[in-house]
């Protein structure tokens, strides 16, 4: 290529790029990074009212050797289509649960709890309960410091089949939050047959809370949801005193965002 000049750099280099653009690739990708161990869990803060640490959610991450550090949106969607996210999953609960484990082994730590994010796939395999008690067993963790967010996308289908999962977990004491909640479809019915203990509002209400109506109308509403069925509520994406304000004032009690931390690979 080099000998032809000029244009062919820039042939090749399309060609390359729509090569390495395609699903396959990026699948045969992901595939080999779970391998190599380029994925990474960040951590990010949870805290209470008075601005205390209680806990993290974890989020993945892919070091990429090439590309850096890739943000989940650019591959947990191929991830889900590919059928991969169960093999991920399974990676990051367990990652997650040893870190719950190093939590729970210091003083200052060990009543932190730790949300790990739960795709509709993952939770829909015949195995998922198991695979969580395993973790539990195995890391010898205090599973009421686990949390699985879960979204409205599993309300679909099999509703009764999604409580009963859930059932099995909660009677060894796991939590359950909803997230990003209000941007899907959960009928209210539905809702108040899941056995639940969170509510989380997503970000896309917080962040004009004190400037858009209905966003603070939305955002008041879920927490008085989530207080009359007895759920506790938390917000995401609070990156303001104002915005934490208004949700302290309106009775959320729990926040997280870059007002207290972004995620990172080093909570201590
Ligand atoms: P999510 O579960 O709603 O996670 C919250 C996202 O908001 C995270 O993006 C977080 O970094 C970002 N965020 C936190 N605080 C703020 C803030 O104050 N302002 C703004 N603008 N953003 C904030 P991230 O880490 O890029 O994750 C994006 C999504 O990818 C997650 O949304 C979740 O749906 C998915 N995801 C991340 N980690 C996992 C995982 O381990 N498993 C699965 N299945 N999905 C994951
Ligand atoms: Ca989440
Ligand atoms: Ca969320
Ligand atoms: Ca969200």
């Amino acid at each position: 290529a080099k000998a032809s000049g000029g244009n062919s750099f820039r042939f090749f280099d399309k060609d390359m790029l729509d090569i390495v653009n395609t699903r396959a690739a990026l699948e045969a990708d992901m595939r080999h990074g779970l391998q190599q161990e380029q994925f990474v869990l960040y951590y990010q803060p949870q805290v209470n009212s008075a601005g205390v640490v209680t806990g993290a959610e974890a989020l993945v991450r892919w070091q990429h050797p090439q590309k850096g550090l890739v943000p989940p949106s650019d591959f947990i969607p191929l991830a889900e289509e590919s059928g991969l996210i169960l093999s991920l999953g399974a990676w990051i609960l367990d990652t997650a649960c040893a870190k719950l484990a190093e939590w729970q082994s210091s003083e200052d730590t060990k009543n932190r709890t730790l949300a790990v994010n739960v795709s509709a796939r993952q939770f829909r395999q015949n195995d998922f309960v198991a695979q969580v008690l395993d973790n539990i067993a195995r890391h010898h963790i205090d599973a009421s410091k686990l949390k699985l967010e879960l979204t409205e996308s599993l309300l679909v289908d099999n509703v009764e089949a999604t409580i009963d999962k859930m059932n099995q977990l909660k009677t060894r004491g796991v939590g359950f939050s909803l997230d990003d909640f209000g941007t899907g479809y959960s009928s209210l019915s539905y809702l108040k047959r899941l056995p639940l203990d969170q509510l989380k509002i997503d970000q896309s209400f917080v962040r004009d809370i004190l400037s858009n109506n209905n966003d603070a109308v939305i955002t008041r509403t879920i927490i008085a949801l989530g207080q009359s069925l007895g759920l506790a509520v938390i917000a995401e994406g609070v990156e303001t005193i104002g915005q934490r304000d208004f949700l302290q004032q309106q009775g959320c009690l729990s926040y997280q965002g870059y007002l207290y931390g972004k995620p990172s690979a080093d909570l201590r």
